[in-house]
């Protein structure tokens, strides 16, 4: 549903030109809801808790007010702590800061203790002598920070990003620990996906009247024709076979959940009549990866059979058909593997095939997006897999009763 608000543009965030050329460089045409809405309150220099499901830009929300901050005020030493939970995380956000940062000369360091001693040096160097933004995962930053050379006292703003996995991660102690090395007068800026209560208990602890912003989790866009059918493990390829035989169709995306399903699945989807058939994953090299893509999108071949390396993000025009081979395990993950299709103004159709172990994770999802997926019934010749005799998890009572 459009509401009546008018679309905002970076034009209009005033921001420093050299930050709006890394933007422009980024392929970024206007901000992700949560931008529009953090950016301002970011520059305005307020704290915030931002909560935006994954996928929605949150890391560009702020890093662009920080890339303008940087440009815009006497730059010497630290300005930017970003604390994240995984060393993955760190190398990704140093990589987004250095593409949208391109055109500002931004310096960043990302710590996550590779482990051997040249690297060990480096981090060093970095938080000793500083660099406009150290990026970090809790447990190597506070090693650092116990040996007592690290030299943060220029510091404006503290990140805390993915501030719900820390915490289930185990992190608050080391967090809290970080915030003795940091100068009480700053700017407090955290991302979450979802807001339980610690995480307003660790905003307390930490915040100065933060702004909250909170984005209500996106559901499946409306053009997109959403069914699931129940089916054996064992029958599930066969009846994507079923499904797609004699069918006109240009742009199939398949998701599996793991790359040993993936490759195999594509292999024997490669019988069907009037398809051909590509296999994504983390096993492929990056530019194999950007080259399979490329030909997905000119429409040189119909299948692409992929892990969730492709469901968040990414932005293939008119895929017609999404089908799940598995259930994903996350709820949100579903909403973006269908996402895939039915992207802007056009219609798709999303198929997900259940099997007996998955079903409850599939209610799950179902409760997620607030109503329930048309169950398709299975064609002659399929058994109906039956749900096993025992849950695999005790029952919540919105699906005990059964649809009529
Ligand atoms: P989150 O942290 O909310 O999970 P990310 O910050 O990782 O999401 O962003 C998800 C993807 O969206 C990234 O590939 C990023 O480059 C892209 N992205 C971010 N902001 C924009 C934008 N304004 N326009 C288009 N793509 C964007
Ligand atoms: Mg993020």
């Amino acid at each position: 549903m459009e509401n009546s608000a008018e679309t905002i543009f970076f034009e209009n965030l005033h921001l420093h030109p050299d930050a709006m050329e890394g933007i422009a460089s980024m392929g970024f045409s206007k901000p992700t809801p949560v931008q529009e809405q953090a950016i301002p309150v970011i520059l305005s220099g307020a704290d915030l808790i931002a909560c935006a499901q994954t996928g929605t830009g949150k890391t560009a929300a702020f890093l662009i007010p920080i890339i303008h901050h940087i440009l815009t005020q006497t730059r010497s030493g630290t300005q930017a702590l970003v604390i994240v939970p995984t060393r993955e995380l760190t190398v990704q956000i140093d990589q987004q800061l250095q593409g949208l940062g391109y055109y500002s000369g931004i310096s960043s360091k990302a710590v996550y203790g590779g482990g051997d001693g040249a690297g060990w040096e480096l981090e060093k160097t970095a938080l000793t002598q500083g660099c406009d933004v150290i990026i970090g995962t809790p447990g190597k930053l506070l090693q650092h920070m116990v040996m007592g050379y690290v030299q943060l006292d220029s510091l404006k703003f503290l990140i805390l990003d993915e501030a719900d996995r820390m915490l289930d991660m185990g992190f608050y102690e080391d967090i809290m620990r970080i915030l003795d090395y940091l100068p009480k007068k700053r700017q407090n800026l955290m991302f979450s996906a979802t807001m339980p209560p610690q995480i307003r208990q660790m905003a307390k602890a930490i915040m100065h009247k933060p702004v909250e912003i909170s984005l209500a989790l996106a559901k499946p866009a409306e053009g997109i024709m959403q069914s699931a059918c129940l089916v054996q493990e064992s029958d599930k390829a066969r009846l994507i076979h079923h499904l797609l035989e004699g069918k006109k169709m240009e742009s199939i995306l398949v998701f599996a959940s793991t790359k040993s399903s993936v490759k195999q699945l594509a292999k024997t989807l490669a019988d069907i009549p009037g398809f051909s058939v590509r296999a994504m994953h983390s096993d492929l090299d990056q530019p194999t990866r950007e080259a399979t893509l490329n030909s997905y999108r000119n429409r040189e071949f119909q299948i692409l059979v992929a892990t969730d390396i492709l469901s968040r993000g990414i932005d293939i025009d008119r895929i017609e058909l999404v089908i799940n081979y598995n259930v994903p395990q996350d709820a949100e993950d579903y909403v973006h593997r269908v996402g895939r299709t039915a992207r802007a103004e056009n219609t798709g159709l999303a198929i997900t095939l259940i099997s007996p172990r998955e079903l409850e994770s599939f209610k799950r999802i179902e409760k997620l997006v607030g109503y329930q997926i048309y169950r398709m019934k299975l064609p002659d010749g399929f058994k109906e897999g039956h749900a096993p005799a025992t849950p695999e998890r005790p029952h919540r009572s919105y699906n005990r009763k059964k649809k009529g």
